[in-house]
């Protein structure tokens, strides 16, 4: 049997073994079954409910996994004898996939960022590194497989059906109204964890052992986003996996809204910081968390401002008041263009006379 014939025969028998659903696209609508020559008809998922609420359909593939299996893993990689349900195999299959994942998240959306919305005069700011985008890029790159161990371990239990996640709209009472809802309430929940967790990581006792390294970059560009040390990085994302385990919880509204926070991630780190001005007083962007790398006290934030007027740590942006990094660097340049060399200002004294700390 070719690999192609194999390719589009097996998914049927693998269908019927493993008693799930497989993803039904478009052009795999013509399958036929290799015994009867009968149209393949993918099975329709389970939707039992137990008073109105989705009972936990254990081995039933997280989306990613059993599209990852079907169209690569079991075709072309695992022996044909390896269960597609098999914990270690779906671990193996994980750690790969969020792993290819994460890196293709990164390296795509802060190359882009870094090329077309990172101010590249920022680099010319005292503050800024030598080699400080590739010390990022390294970062990034050794941390990201260690924090895949401890993410992979959630998502196995997700995908074994541990979590509230489910992939029917028709699951729930309110449908369409509840799946918008839960996008708000999970950004929120969000937020407020990350909040609490990234200032508890601030505590003098854990500081410096886990969340230093993350503040090495003073005028962080957008290749800073994941250079953190990995148990640093998977606490930050802790509240985006216990949601789904408290609440329930669509499977493509969990996967959208994990790749956004990455790209939010990233785009707090852009060094543009401009925000609406009719959504200044709400929402924590890249002037925000710059001035948290470089402050340490202020803006914990994630997406809303709302935390940090709780908690007492907000601050409104330097460089919304024109005493930004960017605003330093370009003050450095006109005095140096007038005097015809050396500057006036001294490194440590960057925001308006206020002292940056070191540490
Ligand atoms: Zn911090
Ligand atoms: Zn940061």
């Amino acid at each position: 049997m070719s690999l192609a014939s194999g390719w589009l025969a097996a998914p049927a028998a693998r269908s019927v073994r493993l008693g799930y659903a497989l993803p039904d696209f478009g052009c795999l609508a013509d399958r036929r079954d290799p015994q009867s020559g009968t149209a393949w008809a993918p099975e329709e998922p389970s939707r039992q409910l137990v008073s109105g609420r989705p009972i936990l359909s254990r081995a039933k593939m997280d989306l990613v996994l059993s599209i990852a299996d079907y169209y690569f893993f079991t075709p072309y990689i695992y022996p044909a004898t390896w269960p597609e349900d098999n914990i270690f195999r779906q671990a193996i299959t994980l750690l790969i996939v969020t792993n290819l994942g994460a890196f293709i998240l990164y390296f795509f959306f802060a190359t882009l960022s870094y090329y077309f919305v990172y101010d590249h005069l920022l680099m010319k700011h005292p503050q800024f590194l030598k080699n400080q985008v590739s010390r990022e890029i390294t970062h990034s790159v050794q941390s990201m497989p260690w924090m895949s161990i401890p993410t992979v371990l959630l998502f196995l239990l997700e995908v074994r059906g541990y979590s509230r996640l489910y992939d029917g709209i028709g699951e729930f009472p309110y449908g369409w109204f509840q799946l918008v809802a839960s996008v708000l309430s999970f950004l929120f929940f969000t937020d407020m964890l990350i909040y609490w967790i990234h200032r508890g990581l601030h505590h003098k006792l854990v500081y410096k052992r886990l969340h230093k390294p993350h503040h090495i970059w003073k005028i962080p560009t957008p290749f800073a986003s994941h250079a953190f040390h990995p148990l640093d990085g998977f606490l930050q994302s802790l509240p985006y996996h216990i949601y789904p385990f408290i609440f329930p919880l669509h499977k493509v509204v969990y996967l959208s809204l994990y790749i956004l926070v990455n790209i939010w991630t990233i785009s707090i780190h852009d060094g543009d910081f401009r925000v609406p001005q009719l959504l200044k007083p709400f929402i924590n962007g890249s002037a925000h968390h710059t001035d948290h790398h470089m402050l340490f006290d202020y803006n914990y934030g994630q997406y809303f401002t709302l935390w940090d007027r709780i908690g007492g740590s907000f601050r409104n942006p330097s460089s919304f008041e024109g005493n930004g990094p960017l605003n330093y660097v370009k003050k450095m340049a006109e005095e140096k263009h007038n005097s015809h060399g050396g500057n006036g200002y001294k490194n440590e004294k960057l925001f308006n006379g206020e002292c940056t700390k070191t540490e």
